[in-house]
């Protein structure tokens, strides 16, 4: 069990400064089962603690693990330079905690991004050691042919990759669309070994990271869930 007071509470979960959290308090605009309460100092239980503010719902969360569908047009970035931040998709509050998105998508590539502000979370699903496989579904310029197929499950030497950048699982799924599985998350990897091979990308989602899938979530572009430990373990 670990307590905190109410005042701590709410700026751990990124409502602003201490000294605005109290103002909150103080005026009354924070409800825990159905009373308001107005002492700041009040030390409460945090595991699954509910609060009304504003007259919205919260569970307290010591850290944030979330699930985005990204549309097209946003930067992976806590600092965009030339499209809008993933992180303007989410509530403003959520921007005062540690969130970073967990790897990169490219500006124009959809589908699912996972964002936390859980550092050894982050990195552990970061790592190059953990071969997580990330599904892919890429359309294609041209028909998509056999060799294709044949090329990317071998492996595609690029100029500036020390080994060639493999596919572990590759299925056409329509004239010019394809299911790509990568273990490897190399810099627009799917868009560069389609390219080299003579057949560009011209739209790219990740449907998937590991057993975590959009249509499992039932998330439509722009919209974003948090994740719940059963969930979380299905990312290996
Ligand atoms: N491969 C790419 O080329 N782009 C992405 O965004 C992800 C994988």
């Amino acid at each position: 069990m670990s307590k905190l007071t109410l005042d701590r509470i709410l700026q751990s979960q990124g409502f602003g400064t201490r000294k605005y959290c109290r103002s909150l308090i103080d005026d009354g605009e924070v409800t825990i089962n159905g009373a308001v309460v107005t002492d700041y100092k009040i030390a409460l239980d945090t595991d699954g603690l509910v609060f009304t503010l504003f007259g919205e719902d919260w569970t307290y969360r010591e850290h944030l693990y979330i699930a985005l569908h990204k549309p097209a047009n946003f930067e992976c970035s806590r600092k965009p330079s030339q499209h809008r931040g993933v992180l303007s998709i989410l509530p403003e509050q959520f921007s005062w905690r540690e969130l970073q998105p967990v790897g990169r998508l490219d500006h124009d590539t959809t589908g699912l991004l996972l964002m936390s502000d859980d550092g050894a979370f982050n990195h552990a699903q970061s790592s190059s050691k953990r071969h997580i496989p990330k599904l892919y579904l890429a359309s294609t310029q041209d028909p998509v042919t056999p060799a294709l197929i044949a090329y990317l499950l071998a492996g595609v030497k690029l100029p500036d990759e020390p080994a060639p950048l493999l596919a572990l699982v590759c299925r056409q799924t329509g004239e010019r669309q394809l299911e790509i599985v990568l273990e490897q998350g190399k810099y627009h990897q799917v868009k560069r070994v389609l390219e080299a091979l003579g057949n560009p990308c011209i739209a790219l989602q990740r449907s998937a990271i590991g057993g975590l899938s959009l249509a499992a979530l039932e998330l439509d572009e722009g919209e974003w869930c948090y994740l719940e430990p059963a969930q979380l373990a299905l990312l290996v």
